[in-house]
Formats: structure tokens, sequence, C-alpha cells
């Protein structure tokens, strides 16, 4: 009878040495909504050693349209209470670390440290800062995602690269940036951006980090429009200069 991940260890580029290092590789994902998810049923079933997920909401009906972890038993519940029960029936061998509570700078190091990928299943860019500024200080890929509309982007930061989020979306305005509950949201487009940043964080935990890519994936499911953007360094990114690390220290300003 075939094993577990005999079809994924075929792909060669994966192959059975990329399986182990999946097997002893660790991953935290915050936000297990919409991109959560998804991301956390690619990872689980992928066989990543073990998934530390962070959200402090519960689930609501409006959830299920796009939350596909979840189902009607568990509104009302903890999310990571419900993604725990779920993920657990997917895939009982790995090692799953439930955290109810909301990211931010003041509990980052104890959310996000002694982990070998960070990846992004928010919803909001305060959340994402703390993310983006801790990966850069403390040498970690980051892989960012983020969705709205029929529309989604995603990219993965990698710490010898002088360049973060902050260079991508600039100055923005975070009461004004669109989100699933702000502009609506067609679920598909989850499925391509996770489909893309579970595969970048599947390169990172095998090592082809030269496959990994640099530019930004963009994709728009109703326009038909598919991209990657190059992305430029912004000379003064204080976070990219290890200077200053503002969703880290200053808690007045994300
Ligand atoms: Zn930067």
């Amino acid at each position: 009878m075939p094993g577990r991940y005999d079809v994924q260890s075929k792909f060669p580029p994966i192959g059975e040495e990329g399986q182990e290092k999946m097997a002893h590789a660790r991953v935290v994902v915050v936000g297990v909504g919409g991109l959560g998810s998804f991301l956390l049923q690619h990872l689980v079933r992928s066989g990543v050693g073990l998934l530390r997920f962070v959200d402090f909401d519960k689930v609501d009906l409006s959830n299920l349209q796009r939350q596909i972890l979840y189902d009607e038993g568990d509104v009302g519940k903890a999310k990571v209470e419900s993604a725990y029960t779920h993920l657990k029936a997917i895939n009982s061998t790995v090692e799953l670390d439930p955290l109810q509570d909301k990211l931010t700078g003041q509990n980052a190091e104890d959310v996000l440290s002694g982990f070998d990928v960070i990846v992004d299943g928010s919803d909001n860019y305060e959340v994402r800062f703390v993310m983006n500024d801790f990966a850069k200080k403390h040498g970690i890929p980051f892989v960012f995602g983020s969705v709205a509309g029929a529309y989604g982007m995603a990219k993965v930061f990698l710490p010898e690269e002088p360049l973060c989020l902050r260079d991508v979306v600039g100055n923005i305005d975070l009461a004004e940036a669109p989100t699933a509950t702000s502009g609506g949201l067609i679920s598909p487009i989850l499925g391509v951006v996770t489909g893309f940043m579970a595969a970048e964080t599947i390169k990172l935990l095998v090592g082809a980090v030269d496959n990994v890519e640099k530019k930004l994936f963009v994709a728009d499911l109703w326009q038909n429009q598919w991209a990657k953007i190059n992305v430029v360094s912004d000379p003064g990114c204080v976070v990219c200069q290890g200077k200053y690390y503002p969703a880290l220290e200053d808690f007045n300003h994300p």
C-alpha cells in the first residue's frame, strides 16, 4: 500500500530527502481565516513537522463561504480549536500548536520565535508588519499574501534580500486597505494565492531557494490577469537597513 507521502516524494525536486527535511521543519501561520484555512491544509497534508497557528477569533457563519477548514458545526467555536480538530483528522502525525491570541509587537517574540518560516494567513497590514519586521530582524523567511475581491498578490521575503513588505506596499493607509469584509471576496482567489504561497513555503523547507520567485506574484481571476511584477527596494526603508523595526518598537504607529 502506498505511503502517505509517496506521491509527493516522487516529485524529484522533493524526493525522500526533501520529505525528511519537511518532517523536521517548523512553520508558524498567523491567521486561520481565508488564507490560513487553505495554507494549513496544504502544509498539514504535505507533512510539515510542526505547525503553530495563531488566531484570536471565533468561527462565524459568514466565514464558511471561503474559510474551507470550517463547517456549520464550528460556528461559535474558537477558530484555532476547530482548526486543530480538522487538521488532526487530516494528518495525526503532524505536531500542531494552536495559539488563541492576536499577534502584536508586544508578543511577537513569544509567538514567532523558533520557526523556519513565517507564513501570512492574516487579513490586515497591522499584523503583517509585525511579521515582516520580526522576520527581517531575526533573519527568517516571510511568506506574504493578500486578497481582496477576485484579486490577490503574494511574495516571499528572504532574509538575504534587501527588500521587505514595507518596500512593496509603501506607506499604505492601514485603515483604507481593502479586506474581505470591506470589499467582498470570491473564494477561488484564495486557492490561487495560497497555492503559490504553500509551494514557496515547501521550496524553502526543502532547501530549493533558487526556485523561490523573486518577483511579486499577482492574479486577478475576474479580469483574467496574471503577472509577476518587479519590486525594488526602498533605499530609505529603516527595516531593511536594520535600523528600526516600527511594528516591534513603536506600538502607537504600526
Ligand atoms: Zn524594507
